[in-house]
Parts: C-alpha cells; structure tokens; sequence
C-alpha cells in the first residue's frame, strides 16, 4: 500500500508526511487510495517555494505557458479512463458522470492555452483631456502573486481544474488544498501539471499540492506569501476564512438551491426530463444542483405527473455499474442531513410524491410538495437528490419564487417565449440564467458565480484569470 501512497508536491518534489490520510469509497466503505498530510515543515516549504518563483513565473512568455497548459490537456484526455477510476473511487460518483468530469478538465485546461495568448494589453490615448496632449496609458495585466486553491469534494478534478489552469495561465504559482475527502484526483492532476510543465519550462512546482487538515489550514490561509484565495466550498467555510484575512484579494465560489420556473407554454416533457436529471445528478451534491421547481398552476398537475415518473426512472446504486444514475452521498453524515432535512418537512406537512427512503450512504431520488418555505429542504441548501415542487399562479410569481432565497447561483427558466426569457434575466437575482435547461449548466467559457450567499468574485476561464491579476499601467510622456 505504501508504494500506492500519493504525495503531496512541494518545490517540485513528491513528498510524503507522517500522518496518513486514508480515502474511502462512499458507496461501501472500501479503501479508495491514500497520501498523507504535510508535516508543518513541509507547509512552510511550499509557500516558500511559492513566494521564491513568483517573478520568475510572472515573466514567462506566453507560448511556454499556453505550450504547457495544452500539453496538460491532453495528458488528461489520454489518462480519462484512470482518472475517472479515481473520481468515482474516491467521490462516488456514477463512472457515466466522471467520465464527464474528466472532459471538462479536458477543456478547461485547452480554454486556458487559448486565452493565455489573448492576452495583448490595452493601449488609451489620453489627449481625450487638457493635459493628456503627447501621453499614451498601455495597460497591462501582472499576476497579484501566488494563489491558494481551496477546492471541495463534489468535483474533485475539475473544480481543481477550474483554479490551477488559470492560474498558470497568467504566470502565478499555485497551492492546491485539495478537499481530505478526495484528494486524489487532484494530485494526480498535479502530477501531470509537473510533468508537461517540466517538458514545455514552466519552473518545477508551479503547481504544488499540499494536504492539510481544516483545522490546521490557517497555515496556508493566513500566510501573506499567498496573497489570492480562490475559495470552493460552503458559505459558512468561505466567509469564515475570508473574514480571517480581509487583506487577501479573495474569490468565493459558494452554495445555492438553485430555483427552476416551468411556464406553461414550456414543452413539459423536456423539462420534466432536465429537472429530473439535474436535482439528481452527482446524488444531489451539486451547487447548481435544482432544489426548488416552481410551475405555473395551468401546468403544474401534468408536469408534476411527468417530473415524477422522470425521478422514479433513474437508476439508484453502486456507482461503479455503467447504468447506475444516482449514486451515494459522500459520507454518512451528508446523509444524515438529508433523511432528517427531508423528515423535518413532512413532519411540517410536506408530501413525499416520491423517494423519501435513505439506505446506507444512498438516499432514494426525492420530491416534495407543500413544502412549508420555512423549512431546511426549502430555504437552506439540501445538498441531496431532493427536489421540492409548487404551484405558482403566474411567472412574475415565479421569479419572486426563485428570488425568494439567500442564495443566487443560477436559476433555469423553461419557457417558449422569447418575452418571459428576456424577463428573467433582467428579473433574477443571480450569477447566470438558463433558458430551457436545468440551471446545472456551467461552461468555462462563460462568467460562472453568484451573488449574495453564493459568493463573490467569478470563474470561468476568462474571468479567474482577470481575477488572478491586476491592472498596471504605464504613462508614456512626450510623444
Ligand atoms: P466545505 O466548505 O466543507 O469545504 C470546502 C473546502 O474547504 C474543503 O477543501 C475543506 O477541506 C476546506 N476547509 C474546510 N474548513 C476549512 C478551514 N477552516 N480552512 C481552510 N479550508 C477549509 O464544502 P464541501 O462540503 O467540500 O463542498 C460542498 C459545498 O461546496 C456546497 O455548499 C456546494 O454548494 C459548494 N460548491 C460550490 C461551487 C461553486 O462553484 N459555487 C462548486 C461546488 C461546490
């Protein structure tokens, strides 16, 4: 087993720590792999090492960092089979939906060799003023120096992804604390970093990995040598940090129980299909996952019909079987919450259409109605394959519906009309609108991030590299 152990990267090395940190498969508690967590020596090492390359980094040339970032690419595409091994070894998810993982870290990391060589400057003439006559700004992006990337468990490739391919792209050095339930994916994925870096010049630990317990995590955190945090994860984790270092410029990518509107012109199977699908997929554990479904009440007895039979055609199980859709949550605690989320609401006069049935880590595909709105499974986010469904007498209603909640991640609209498309995305309080789809969407080509509880700051390739830099801007006089 020891031989199989993964390391942690720090400084361009694979090194081991004392304490070891065994991974368990969801499902059924098998061993999924294991590493160990950095000693504090080797914390200190890392950020050292960060902090050491930083200008040397901020100065390669674009084609040795979009060179590398399309190497990495297809390094990924050529091990999809393993790492989609490791995603659902280590996370549970159906081997159908880490295949899916893999290819979107696929394209992330393409994305990113594209954009590095976008990037051209900016030049403003200033003579528009008295006083600018013969000067010329060029502005210019520089790196705000290293990034630490605090991922969570849900999408451990590509969430991981999503940080490190940005960040090299703009010549910054990264620290990847990947989440202790699943950390493997994202060594692995740093040791293909390490080694089409080595091969195409970016400096040996551009991209380390470092494992290290929550509660000892301020080591990282609060260390001014890693001036961005780029935060994944729960918005009482992330504001907690952020409020622990107000002097970090810090991104926070955050939770949500992201509404859905069906109007009643909406081709109804279609949505019943994607809702379906999408309050379901990876058990639930997505922050765009759907939670709540508001439909307009000239609909809503066929729809609801229609979303049912949907939810009760997925397939529940080992998530190692090809076929299986659903498979478990995390860990026993997640599903905890949820069977007791679920139990609070019937008890507050919810109906279970469906589900409502917990085995072991895996909780049975689940949809509520009368819900009370006061309620966990209603107001907070589940995190669950739970859905809960409502009448609304019209979608002006419907958009109050979905705004009715602290989070504002994404929110899907099935409507067929143009009018009521353009409505709510002028109406809703969130990061991104998705007409005639579950909110799940996400692609990186696109600003991906919410607002009030669900975070601050944006992903997507683009926009995580802007994040990770800022403006300098030379004056030239005289001309
Ligand atoms: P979490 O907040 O428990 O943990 C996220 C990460 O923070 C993990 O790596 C964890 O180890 C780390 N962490 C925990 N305490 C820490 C501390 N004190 N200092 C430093 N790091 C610490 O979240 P989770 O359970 O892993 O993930 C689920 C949450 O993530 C959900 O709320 C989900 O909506 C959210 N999420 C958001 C997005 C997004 O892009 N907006 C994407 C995926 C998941």
């Amino acid at each position: 087993m020891t031989e199989n152990r993964m390391p942690n990267l720090i400084a361009g090395e694979r090194v081991h720590g004392d304490d070891v940190l065994d991974v368990t498969h969801p499902y059924d508690g098998s061993p999924a792999g294991s590493t160990t967590y950095a000693t504090s020596d080797q914390v200190e090492r890392a950020v050292a090492h960060a902090a050491a390359i930083a200008p040397e980094a901020a100065r390669l040339p674009m084609h040795v960092r979009a060179d590398a970032l399309r190497a990495v690419s297809e390094a990924i595409k050529a091990h999809t089979d393993e790492l989609a091994a490791l995603i659902t070894a280590e996370n549970g998810k159906p081997m159908q939906w880490s295949r899916g993982e893999v290819g979107r870290a696929v394209s992330v990391f393409r994305w990113a060799a594209e954009e590095t060589r976008q990037e051209s400057g900016e030049a403003i003439r200033l003579d528009s003023d008295p006083g600018g006559e013969g000067r010329l700004a060029y502005v210019r992006r520089v790196p705000r120096g290293p990034v630490l990337a605090i991922s969570p468990f849900n999408f451990p490739l590509n969430l991981v992804a999503h940080k490190l391919a940005p960040a090299v792209a703009v010549g910054a050095p990264v620290v990847l604390k990947p989440a202790p339930k699943t950390p493997l994916s994202g060594i692995r994925l740093g040791e293909l970093i390490a080694e089409a870096g080595a091969e195409h010049g970016l400096p040996a630990g551009m991209v380390q990995v470092v494992n290290v317990k929550n509660e000892d995590a301020g080591s990282l955190t609060e260390d001014e040598r890693l001036p961005v945090l780029s935060f994944t994860g729960s918005g009482p984790v992330g504001y907690s940090i952020r409020d622990q270092v107000p002097g970090k410029h810090v991104t926070l990518e955050l939770g949500g129980n992201a509404g859905v509107l069906v109007a009643a012109d909406a081709d109804l199977d279609h949505a019943a299909k994607r809702i379906a699908m999408f309050s379901n997929y990876q058990a639930g554990q997505s922050c765009i996952g759907v939670q709540r479904v508001f439909a307009e009440q000239a609909a809503y007895d066929v729809f609801k019909d229609k979303l049912v039979a949907q939810v009760e055609a997925l397939v529940t199980g080992d998530p190692k079987d090809e076929d299986v859709f659903v498979g478990p949550l995390i860990d026993d605690a997640a599903a905890d919450k949820v069977e007791q989320w679920v139990d609070a609401a019937v008890e507050a006069g919810a109906t279970v259409l469906t589900g409502g049935v917990r085995e072991g880590t895996t909780y049975a595909p689940t949809v509520l109605e009368g819900v009370p709105h006061d309620v966990q499974a209603w107001c907070a986010e589940i995190f669950g394959p739970v859905l809960v469904v409502e009448p609304v007498p019209d979608v002006e209603t419907g958009f109050a519906a979905i705004n009715d909640s602290d989070f504002g991640l994404q929110a899907g609209v099935f409507t067929t009309d143009i009018a009521t498309a353009f409505r709510a995305h002028r109406e809703l309080e969130v990061g991104g609108v998705v007409i005639g789809d579950a909110p799940s969407y996400r692609a990186d080509q696109m600003p991906y991030g919410g607002v009030k509880d669900s975070g601050v700051g944006r992903e997507g390739i683009r926009y995580a590299m802007a994040d990770f830099t800022y403006e300098r801007v030379m004056v030239l006089t005289g001309l």
